[in-house]
């Protein structure tokens, strides 16, 4: 018991010291971490405060920008530099982005200057001297549309309408009657003349007959400036003194123009669809723009109403509002500047790096080229997946379906052959329709992972996105396309899917009252999608030569590709790559079934020495599956037909591949041809990716001489073919 409770105080008297004696130890260590740590943050800042660059918010504001993005560009990246490139570029978007949004607050500024400085003198006395010879100019410009004879000869009147800012004048009132009446007199109509006030038009007037205005106002003229100089000050140097001072001399100096356009009336609007009337002579595809400021593309033209499909937020939007015709078809910027941008189905960015200023435009909707202008699929687009390139051959100007259930790495397929393109002189676009937003941002992080996004472009119409964004999506990415296809260059273009693009299409005709056809589709969904890939081409040497290789997507359910969609897509294209779900969860990746996947271009877009190592390769790979099937009810097989198994599997082991590892093709050819000619019997599947390895750094160090050969992509002899089996019995012996 004693001895016990000796322990017990031996034991706390240890504690007690080590407690006076540690605690000193202790609160040192930490205090000489906290100084550390102290320090280390000071550092920081300090350094933080030394080279990370001063850029003041408050200096650039919408009344004092000389907005200048040039000049003062340098200098910012002048006072930028020391730190990191990354950051470099971050702090410039950022700059770019804040002035895109100060300029955009400007131009605000400067409508509202200059309605304010337009309805005082010295402008009013100028502008109403002025009035009779607006007059005269206008009734020379007046012509009757076919709209407008057309409702002449169902309604036998047509209403004209003047109206001005301030009264005018009584005999011009009556000189503009007499001329409109007379000049429909002459066709058998009847006008119904009114006369009206609207403050709203600051200055001048304007003359609506039937839906077509013709409008001599300072209302019209600033709205026209506004949107011409908006897009120079954009991107231009000026300040918000310069511009009113170019927009006042401008309307000092316009002598009396008349500008003609046509209106309508909304009448109603749902689900991104808007139903109006007027508008006489709009024509299909055409682009509307809604007061609010929307804009929106006519798909329906009924007798008595026209159907449009709003482009952005139609919250906004209220019945009998006005609508008016903007005067050109649906169209996208185009050019090199869009080259490593991610856009939205318009073409406007959505990477957050600022405005892309192009200087041309195309329309989405173009004809595909016309036979003469056509040339034969005859250069390889090379994706870099050996099963591709060996079985499914894909040319320049080729239409090759990815097709598969979902998950069987279609995307995958499409992004590996991006990837591949890199040195190629191959320009990319992934149009994304109807993606989940982390999908796209992951394939756009992969592209930039690998430096692909130099020579890629992301057209993106996410899941989120409204039913006629994801229409246009890929029209939009074809028209970016089609810009370097027409200069030369060659193009490879990827849907991704058209089955969702179906989906919205189909979304969109429903709600525009069209009757639906099989599987409730319209039926009109096969030349959507033909008129669509007609687009992709290999053009003539007299064009360019340049070419689009497009790769649509198509989900299937269940394996079924009889059904609708991918029925259309199929006949559409020019071949098809079936990925099938059962080989993907056999392990087999890209799970690319050999039996329905075809490519009708076929070896011509081959490399001839690919050509003479493939060609039996796809009957033998047929026939391993048949047997495979078969084979596995029984356990007993004859020799030779073990033999053909064995290989079968051994090839079919050779064509697997990992994600983003794509070959080049001369190491797809000797895989092909060490595979075939039972180099790696004794391999196992495991070790298939070592022996790929051993063999093409043995070829890559030790037998330069053969792999130069195979790199010239021509026959080779039945000398250089002995040739090449002596080399690999040469690895053989070394491995
Ligand atoms: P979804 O129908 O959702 O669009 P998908 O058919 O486009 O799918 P992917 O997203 O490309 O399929 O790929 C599905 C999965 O399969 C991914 O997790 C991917 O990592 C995997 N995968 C695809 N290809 C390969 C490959 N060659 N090797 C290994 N894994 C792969
Ligand atoms: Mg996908």
């Amino acid at each position: 018991m004693k001895e016990i409770i000796y322990r017990i105080i031996n034991f706390l008297i240890l504690i007690a010291l080590i407690i006076i004696f540690g605690r000193k130890k202790i609160s040192e260590i930490f205090e000489s971490r906290r100084e550390k740590i102290i320090k280390a943050l000071d550092e920081a800042e300090k350094t933080e405060k030394t080279e990370m660059p001063t850029f003041d918010p408050e200096s650039v504001s919408p009344e004092n920008v000389s907005i200048s993005s040039k000049s003062d560009e340098s200098e910012f990246v002048q006072k930028l530099s020391g730190i990191e490139k990354s950051e470099k570029e971050t702090c410039l978007e950022m700059r770019r982005e804040m002035l895109s949004e100060i300029r955009l607050e400007a131009i605000n500024k400067i409508k509202a200057k200059a309605v304010d400085m337009f309805s005082r003198q010295p402008y009013r006395s100028m502008l109403s001297s002025r009035e009779s010879e607006m007059a005269v100019n206008m009734l020379k410009s007046i012509h009757l549309t076919p709209g407008d004879i057309a409702y002449l000869k169902t309604h036998d009147v047509l209403y004209v309408t003047l109206t001005s800012a301030y009264p005018m004048p009584d005999n011009v009132v009556k000189q503009i009657g007499d001329y409109t009446e007379k000049m429909l007199a002459e066709i058998g109509g009847k006008t119904s003349y009114w006369v009206k006030q609207d403050p709203s038009l600051i200055d001048g007037f304007c003359l609506r007959i039937g839906d077509t205005i013709y409008d001599c106002s300072i209302k019209e003229e600033l709205y026209r400036l506004t949107e011409i100089t908006q897009k120079e000050f954009l991107s231009g140097d000026e300040s918000v003194d310069d511009i009113l001072n170019t927009i006042s001399k401008d309307i000092v100096n316009m002598g009396s123009r008349v500008h003609t356009y046509q209106l309508g009336r909304v009448l109603t609007v749902s689900d991104g669809i808007c139903w109006m009337d007027g508008l006489a002579d709009i024509m299909y595809g055409e682009v509307v723009e809604f007061e609010c400021g929307e804009f929106g593309m006519v798909l329906d033209i009924k007798s008595n109403k026209i159907g449009c499909v709003i482009y952005g937020k139609y919250e906004h939007i209220e019945s009998g509002s006005r609508v008016r015709r903007v005067g050109r078809i649906a169209s996208v910027p185009v050019g090199d500047q869009l080259l490593g941008r991610v856009v939205n189905a318009l073409g406007q960015s959505i990477d957050g790096r600022g405005i892309i200023r192009t200087t041309e435009r195309r329309p989405i909707e173009c004809h595909a080229p016309a036979i003469p202008e056509r040339a034969p699929v005859d250069t390889p687009l090379h994706t870099g997946i050996k099963a591709i390139d060996a079985l499914v051959p894909i040319g320049r100007g080729q239409r090759e379906l990815i097709i598969g259930d979902r998950q069987t790495g279609k995307t995958s397929i499409a992004v590996d052959a991006i990837l591949n393109q890199k040195g190629k002189d191959v320009i990319c676009i992934y149009v994304a329709i109807g993606q989940k937003e982390t999908t796209v941002a992951e394939v756009r992080e992969k592209l930039e992972k690998y430096g692909a996004m130099d020579y890629t472009t992301i057209v993106c119409a996410t899941a989120s996105d409204s039913a006629s964004l994801q229409y246009i999506a890929p029209f939009s990415g074809t028209a970016m396309g089609e810009y370097f296809m027409y200069s030369g260059r060659d193009v490879l273009i990827i849907y991704d899917d058209l089955s969702k693009h179906a989906v919205a299409y189909r979304e969109l005709s429903l709600l525009l009252h069209r009757p639906s056809g099989r599987e409730a589709y319209p039926g009109d969904i096969f030349y959507l999608h033909s008129r669509l890939l007609e687009r992709s081409a290999k053009l003539s040497e007299e064009l360019g030569g340049g070419s689009m290789t497009a790769l649509p997507v198509i989900e299937t359910l269940a394996g079924d590709i009889s059904s609708y969609i991918p029925t259309n897509v199929i006949s559409i294209t020019d071949g098809q790559i079936f990925l099938d779900t059962e080989l993907f969860y056999e392990g087999q990746r890209p799970a690319v079934n050999v039996g329905l996947s075809v490519s009708r271009v076929g070896s011509a877009a081959q490399t001839k020495i690919m050509k003479q190592f493939s060609a039996s390769l796809r009957m033998k790979l047929a026939q391993y599956r048949e047997l495979a099937g078969f084979s596995q009810f029984g356990a007993d097989v004859d020799e030779a037909t073990k033999k053909t198994l064995d290989a079968g599997k051994r090839m079919m082991d050779a064509l697997k591949q990992g994600r983003n590892r794509p070959l080049s093709d001369w190491k797809q050819v000797l895989l092909i041809f060490a595979v075939s000619e039972g180099f790696a019997d004794n391999v196992n599947t495991e070790e298939i990716e070592e022996f790929e390895n051993n063999l093409f750094s043995y070829f890559e160090n030790v037998r330069t001489d053969i792999k130069n050969r195979l790199e010239t992509g021509k026959k080779l002899s039945e000398e250089e073919i002995d040739g090449l089996r002596e080399a690999l019995n040469g690895l053989r012996e070394v491995v």
